[in-house]
Order: structure tokens, then C-alpha cells, then sequence
């Protein structure tokens, strides 16, 4: 485990480990400051001396070998962490249950690790276009630029990324190359998978800018072990019409995404759900492993960060509200989202600035069926509409 700066260290990239976390002590000072923050962080608010104390020697279960100082290492680095922890592998989230399970019920509320998640109806039919009862009115429809619907998703064979090497990162892209290469070349999904170890700066910049691509560099990301190892094991698969797109290592294995032009949700959601089933059902034919995607019994997919588990899906709409950023601004529509089960981002994704359109996505993630998430997000883009119809 790399504990520090070394030659060649690269601080975009590179992981650093707070100097109390590498000597495993409890980094006391930094928590209580976090504490004060006008916001905590949940790793801040959980990660008490007596919890510290009860796990600092713990070696988790599953082949991360996790421990607590790094599960927690973004959130004491940066005190402006929402979440600031992060799993190793699947059995970080119980070998060290009395942190991430309050971090887990916080961040989805009215969610409890005791009862699990009683999702009715089978996977495909929570994932059933047809099921989403809300439409868009014709106002926020205007007002859309773009939908995008992604599930985050683990490959069950293979280490979290975070607790992961660069070998486990090139085995993910290398069984991801060859279920790309089966998709039939007639399929709307055919396309072509690019890796960030042969792909130019430009391509790379230019899929960036079109909002196709991970952009890397993130301060928090690095902390958590995200970009270790970089560029080795990371690409993108796009489909011909740049529509079906998937990240490879990023930070998940997987980020399954559809999007398109325009607030087709419907049409967003069931291109998403077509392309989750055949890379399933793909990589159980070259494995002859039957459980392809990581899952908890209790809480259903499992991701590196905590708030991306149970469904790990976030739909999303990027939507154009000028008078309403002028008049109230960005934290003021961000707490307006939020109580409607929704949140906004800048521009550009988590932790960008507002340039022009307001990123507006469902919550919650767990304990729902996803066509339900995708109505939350429907419906706060029809309330942020009217909103701004209503400014002159
Ligand atoms: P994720 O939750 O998938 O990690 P991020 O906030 O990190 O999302 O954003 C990832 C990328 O997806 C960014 O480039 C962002 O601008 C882009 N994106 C998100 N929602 C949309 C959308 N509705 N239309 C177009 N691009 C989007
Ligand atoms: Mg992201």
C-alpha cells in the first residue's frame, strides 16, 4: 500500500494517506474540525474514537484486505467530504458494520440495514420503462438538454477499485474487451471500446467536453484510492450513436450509462435497461460465473461509496433555469432538489461549477425501484420549470 509521497508522485493521481491514518493513529483533530464544519461529512460524524478504537486493528474478510484508515481517508483529508468513505470490496460494508452502517441509514434515511431493502417485483421489471407513471411537462421538456441514466455496477470476481491493484483494474477492462467484441455489429449497442492507455490527449479532452467521459484529477477521488494505477485497466465503450456509453474504472468497475439529446426519459431508461442484461448475461457466458454483478443481501449493489449503493442508479437531466440561478442561486435550487428526493450538480458533474444548465438527479438509490427514482427526477425538472416560468 502506497502511504505517501514518492518519487514521481503525481498529486492528481496519486494516493496520499493523511500522516495519522498512515501511522494508524486516530486523526482526532481533523475529525473534530470536520465536526465543526457548517457541513459534516457522514465518515466525520461516524467515525468516532470508540468505533476507531473497535476497528483499527480489523483486516476486512474479502480480498481488499481493507482497513478503516484507509475506508476513511477522503473524508479526513478533506473536511468538505459529503460522504468521505469508501469500501474495498463487499465485506468492508459488514467486518465493519458499526461505521458504515449508520453512514449507510444516514445518507439513505428511512432505509435500515436490520430489515434490508423489500424492492417488490423482479430486477427487469423494476427497470420496465412502461412502469414510469410522471411525465415531463412541456415546459421542462424545453428547458432539457440532455438525459442520462446510469447504473453503477461491480464485477462480483474482482476486489472494489479502491481495494483493488493494477492488475485486478487491466483483468476488469481485458473480460470487458471481450464482451464489447460480442456485441453483434447490427445491435444499436455496437460500438467501440477506448483505453485510456492508447487513447490521444485530444480524443480524451474532446469525449470529456461532450460529458462522455470521467474527467480524472478529482481531489476526493484521489484520496480514496479511485485513480490509483492510472491510466492502466481505465476506458470508455461508445456505441455508434454516442447514446450507449460505459466507464470502465473509473471508480466502480462499471458505470452503465444511456443518454441522449433532449428529455426522452423513457427511451434513456430502456436502452439502459437492454444494455445492463446483455453485459450481464455476457460476462456469466465467459465466466460460467453466476452472479456477475456484486450484491448485498440487504442492500442490493454494491459500490465503492456508499451512496451509490442499493439500485446505483442516477438519472439525471441537464436542464436550462437561468433566471432561477440569478435569483436564488445554485445551494438554494440544490436544497429546493433535495426536498424532492433530488439534488443538482454544476455543469459539468459532481463538484463542478454551474457554467449554464443545472445537472438535477434523484437522491435516493436504495429501497426503491428504479422507474420510482427516475419519477423523482421528473418531477423536481417539472417543478424547477414552473419555477423559472414563474420569473420575468
Ligand atoms: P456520475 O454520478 O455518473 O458519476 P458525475 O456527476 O460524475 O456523474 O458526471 C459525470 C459526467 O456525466 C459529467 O461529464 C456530467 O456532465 C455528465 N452528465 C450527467 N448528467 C448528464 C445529462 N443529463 N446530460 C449530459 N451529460 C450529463
Ligand atoms: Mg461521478
Amino acid at each position: 500500500m502506497l502511504f505517501g509521497k514518492k518519487p514521481g508522485y503525481d498529486p492528481d493521481y496519486d494516493l496520499k494517506i493523511d500522516d495519522a491514518l498512515a501511522r494508524n493513529d486516530y486523526p482526532g483533530d481533523k475529525l473534530d474540525a470536520a465536526r465543526a464544519a457548517a457541513h459534516t461529512s457522514l465518515c466525520a460524524q461516524m467515525c468516532t474514537a470508540e468505533v476507531w478504537d473497535k476497528y483499527k486493528d480489523v483486516v476486512s474478510s474479502g480480498p481488499a484486505k481493507w482497513t478503516l484508515a484507509r475506508a476513511i481517508n477522503t473524508g479526513v483529508m478533506y473536511p468538505d467530504s459529503f460522504v468521505g468513505c469508501h469500501a474495498g470490496d463487499k465485506e468492508s460494508y459488514d467486518d465493519f458494520a458499526d461505521f458504515f452502517h449508520p453512514v449507510i441509514e444516514d445518507y439513505h434515511s428511512g432505509f435500515s440495514m436490520k430489515e434490508g431493502s423489500d424492492l417488490q417485483g423482479t430486477p427487469s421489471e423494476r427497470i420496465d420503462p412502461a412502469r414510469i407513471t410522471v411525465d415531463l411537462s412541456t415546459s421542462a421538456e424545453d428547458k432539457i438538454v440532455s438525459t442520462r441514466i446510469r447504473l453503477a455496477r461491480n464485477l462480483s470476481m474482482f476486489p472494489l477499485n479502491p481495494g483493488g491493484s493494477r492488475e485486478s483494474r487491466e483483468e476488469v477492462a481485458a473480460l470487458m474487451a471481450q464482451v464489447y467484441a460480442r456485441i453483434p455489429k447490427t445491435s444499436d449497442l455496437a460500438g467501440e471500446l477506448f483505453l485510456h492507455t492508447t487513447m490521444s490527449e485530444e480524443k480524451r479532452q474532446s469525449l470529456i467536453d461532450d460529458h462522455f467521459l470521467f474527467r480524472g484529477k478529482d481531489r476526493m477521488q484521489a484520496a480514496s484510492g479511485y485513480h490509483e494505477h492510472w491510466p492502466h485497466g481505465r476506458g470508455v465503450y461508445l456505441n455508434d450513436a454516442q447514446t450507449f456509453i460505459n466507464w470502465v474504472n473509473e471508480g466502480d468497475h462499471l458505470r452503465i450509462i444511456s443518454m441522449q439529446k433532449g428529455g426522452d426519459v423513457k427511451a434513456v431508461f430502456a436502452r439502459l435497461s437492454a444494455g445492463a442484461k446483455l453485459i450481464e448475461e455476457q460476462v456469466r457466458d465467459i465466466t460460467g460465473q453466476d452472479d456477475v454483478f456484486m450484491m448485498h443481501d440487504k442492500f442490493g449493489a454494491v459500490t465503492c461509496c456508499p451512496s451509490n449503493i442499493g439500485t446505483g442508479m442516477r438519472g439525471s437531466v441537464h436542464i436550462l433555469v437561468p433566471k432561477l440561478i440569478k435569483a436564488i442561486g445554485f445551494d438554494q435550487i440544490d436544497k429546493l432538489c433535495r426536498e424532492r428526493n433530488c439534488q443538482a450538480r454544476g455543469s459539468t458533474g459532481e463538484h463542478s461549477e454551474v457554467i449554464d444548465r443545472i445537472d438535477v438527479s434523484n437522491w435516493r438509490r436504495i429501497g426503491l425501484p428504479e422507474y420510482e427514482l427516475v419519477e423523482d427526477m421528473i418531477s423536481c425538472a417539472n417543478f424547477l420549470a414552473a419555477e423559472e416560468d414563474r420569473l420575468v
